[in-house]
């Protein structure tokens, strides 16, 4: 398959889970992929090397570091952010700082890196943000800085679609519910309170959403945009 062949194609955290999947996906389909990584050189470099792609170290905490692999990566076709990081616990005890890197991560990385993207990316290209379905729903307490996070999102998929649709450049969030992965393994403690409150009660693989990924960004994705899409087999509906 070369569906993407000779796009350029930059993934925000591709070293592992979701991000190392979407890399694989792109890469398979011909594309040119580079992906950032921070804490997992390791891993990084064994996705370098089964696929092709090109890793780059980034700290998403640290806009200077994100701007410049996106400015350095550029021009774009594709660009998709996916790093992320998740805190849960008793609000009331969490630690301020760890929060604020959060945000730092989730919120403030999405926004620089669409936006730097943005000043060079060629006419139709696709911005791809992964948010979570917990920007729509929290059905369990402990989340409330992951789910903020995940809202914000949400706003800077539909402004940054009404900034730059005139290019023809689409922009969307992609929302899982449980993903099995290193943040969510399916074997974890909280995996049977999450399918309690799904309809299809299992995690998705990481595959399932690269997928949905891979289609927005193909040309039958070129009318959607400014939307989320979520796929997280129904929860809390
Ligand atoms: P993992 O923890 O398995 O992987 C996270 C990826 O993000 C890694 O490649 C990691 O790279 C990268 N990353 C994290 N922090 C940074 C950082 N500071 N700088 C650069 N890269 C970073 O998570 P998932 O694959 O599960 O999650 C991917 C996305 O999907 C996240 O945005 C998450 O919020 C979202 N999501 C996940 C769900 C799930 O159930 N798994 C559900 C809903 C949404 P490295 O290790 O090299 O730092």
């Amino acid at each position: 398959m070369d569906d993407f062949a000779g796009k350029a194609v930059m993934v925000m955290g591709g070293s592992r889970g979701i991000g190392a999947a979407i890399v694989r996906h792109f890469a398979s389909a011909g594309a040119n992929v580079i992906f950032t990584y921070s804490g997992s050189p390791d891993a990084a470099a064994e996705v370098a090397n089964e696929t092709g792609a090109t890793a780059v170290k980034a700290d998403s905490a640290k806009r200077d570091e994100v701007v410049a692999a996106v400015a350095d990566a550029g021009p774009l076709d594709m660009l998709v952010v996916n790093a992320g990081v998740a805190i849960s616990g008793d609000v009331l005890e969490l630690n301020p700082d760890d929060i604020d890197r959060l945000i730092d991560i989730n919120v403030r990385a999405p926004y620089h890196a669409s936006v730097e993207a943005g000043r060079t990316m060629r006419d139709n290209g696709r911005i791809i943000i992964i948010g979570s379905v917990n920007g729509d729903r929290v059905p369990w307490p402990g989340a409330t800085a992951y789910a903020l996070s995940k809202s914000a999102v949400q706003g800077i998929g539909r402004g940054l679609a009404r900034d730059f649709g005139h290019r023809g450049i689409t922009v969307n969030v992609v929302q899982p519910g449980p993903v099995d992965t290193d943040m969510n393994p399916e074997t974890g403690p909280f995996a049977k309170m999450m399918h309690s409150a799904m309809a299809i009660k299992r995690h998705a693989q990481v595959d399932e959403v690269a997928q949905l990924v891979m289609f927005l960004c193909s040309p039958a994705g070129a009318m959607i945009t400014g939307t989320t899409q979520t796929i997280d087999g129904g929860v809390g509906i």
